[in-house]
């Protein structure tokens, strides 16, 4: 278990979709108007709310969801909708299918990482461990035998105090070195794992500290007894456990890089050892979403690959998005529906997302913008609403920040309809930046 510790998870957050909550159905499954940050699309969200029990009552295994629509109709935002209705730390990863060509890796390799940064497992673990504030540390200092113009510890005693008791330990050289290494000083709050040694420091204790300096973490003085059984959870990825595993059993950790391929032995021991736990009900296993975007971009080995890893008893629940009609499938001649091979279109549930109405996009920027704190004058509501509608919604809600920042400038607390033009002339969309770079090698030829 000891590399596991190790590892710092976060999810990476969605910044366009932080609004997105849920689905906002009710009771019957049916849409409200406005619910999980989300408007309109009711068909679409209604869909998907059977999908989430379909998943929670396990008859989504091997299957996937295929949402198809225009950019912009909230396929991504529905996705995300789909994992917050699933519960909390439910991964939750989006890439667009253009990420799996790369130099680094074969591209069947990259979607197979993707796909496991995708399946989380939630880990539960006792351990007898120390846990106080420090408020006495001593260290007995020799001369290192490797370099007599060192001193390092070796051995310390420390002093751990909770609200009601205090300890004294001696510690020999290698838990001496770490207090050093951490820093660890009088007042800190520490924890000790009795079994590994391992220590980590939990933050300043709140009555050591006096001044105010930097954000430093404060944390309160714990309580009952210094010795005890304290429960971990942990949330990691197998793609997390696969990459702690390779950097200990290959020589290539000396040269460690941050994208590279995993054996598929190290991804078996991985398996393995989870199913382990959760056999001995240490850990249990939590299914996330991986969203593609921009299917068309798979060829049929990435698909032929995701079909069968899709049958996995480890397989992430997989959406995919489409906003293309009939297309060729990368790698043949065949053209079929969103540029999906047949036999995997067999197996995904399609939802269908529609262009929005001019009061949804009204509705979904003032949503928007009251969730980013901001006021926003009627008139300057209609343009971007206008924007939204000609433009296209992402664009439209892109532009909120920037308006608010010109607002500001004014010394108005307003978004007004000429911050929101100010923004409009300063930032382009992809089509006029597209459109301006064509432009500009049209001339250049000619
Ligand atoms: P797509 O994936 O179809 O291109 P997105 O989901 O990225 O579209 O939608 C664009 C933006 O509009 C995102 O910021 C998204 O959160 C927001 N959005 C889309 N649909 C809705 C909706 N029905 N309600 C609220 N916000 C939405």
């Amino acid at each position: 278990m000891e590399e596991i510790r190790e590892i710092a998870q976060k999810f990476e957050r969605y910044s366009a979709h932080s609004h997105i909550t849920g689905l906002g159905l009710d009771e019957n499954l049916r849409a409200r108007d406005i619910g999980g940050g989300l408007v309109g699309q009711k068909k679409a969200r209604e869909a998907a709310g059977i999908i989430v029990r379909l998943i929670r009552e396990g008859k989504m295994a091997g299957r996937g969801i295929l949402i198809a629509g225009p950019p912009g109709t909230g396929k991504t935002a529905i996705a995300v909708a789909i994992s917050k209705e699933l519960g909390k730390d439910i991964p939750f990863v989006q890439v667009s299918a253009s990420e799996f060509y790369s130099s680094e890796m074969k591209k069947t390799e990259a979607l197979y990482q993707t796909m496991r940064k995708a399946i989380g497992v939630r880990i539960r673990d006792t351990r007898r461990v120390l846990e106080g504030e420090v408020v006495e540390l001593d260290y007995n200092m020799v001369p290192n035998p490797y370099n007599p113009t060192q001193k390092i510890p070796e051995s310390a005693t420390i002093t751990l105090a909770t609200k009601s008791e205090k300890r004294r330990f001696s510690v020999g050289s290698r838990i001496a070195m770490q207090f050093m290494y951490a820093g660890i000083t009088k007042g800190d709050v520490i924890v000790i794992d009795k079994e590994t040694g391992r220590v980590t420091r939990l933050g300043k204790s709140s009555s050591a500290k006096k001044f105010d300096i930097g954000d430093e973490d404060v944390v309160e003085v714990p309580d009952g007894t210094v010795e005890k059984d304290k429960e971990f959870t942990y949330v990691v990825t197998l793609h997390d456990l696969d990459e702690a595993r390779a950097r200990r059993s290959t020589i290539f950790s000396l040269f460690s890089s941050e994208s590279r391929e995993i054996d598929n032995e190290i991804r078996q021991a991985v398996d393995e050892q989870v199913k382990d736990w959760i056999e001995q009900g240490m850990a249990e296993l939590i299914p996330g979403v991986l969203f593609i975007d921009e299917t068309h971009l798979m060829d049929i080995e990435l698909f032929a690959f995701m079909n069968r890893a899709m049958e996995s008893e480890m397989a992430p629940i997989i959406i995919l998005a489409s906003n293309r009609g009939f297309a060729r499938i990368r790698g043949t001649d065949e053209v079929s529906p969103h540029g999906i091979p047949l036999d995997l279109l067999d197996r995904l549930l399609i939802i269908t997302t529609e262009p929005y109405s001019r009061e949804d996009i009204r509705l979904i920027i003032e949503t928007r913008a009251a969730e980013m704190g901001l006021l926003i004058d009627e008139s300057a509501l209609e343009k971007l609403t206008e924007i939204g509608a000609s433009n296209s919604l992402r664009y439209a809600i892109q532009l909120l920040a920037p308006a608010n920042e010109l607002a500001k400038i004014r010394n108005s607390s307003k978004i007004e309809v000429e911050d929101v033009e100010r923004a409009e002339q300063l930032f382009a969309d992809v089509s006029k930046s597209s459109a301006y770079l064509k432009e500009w090698e049209e001339k250049m030829l000619s």
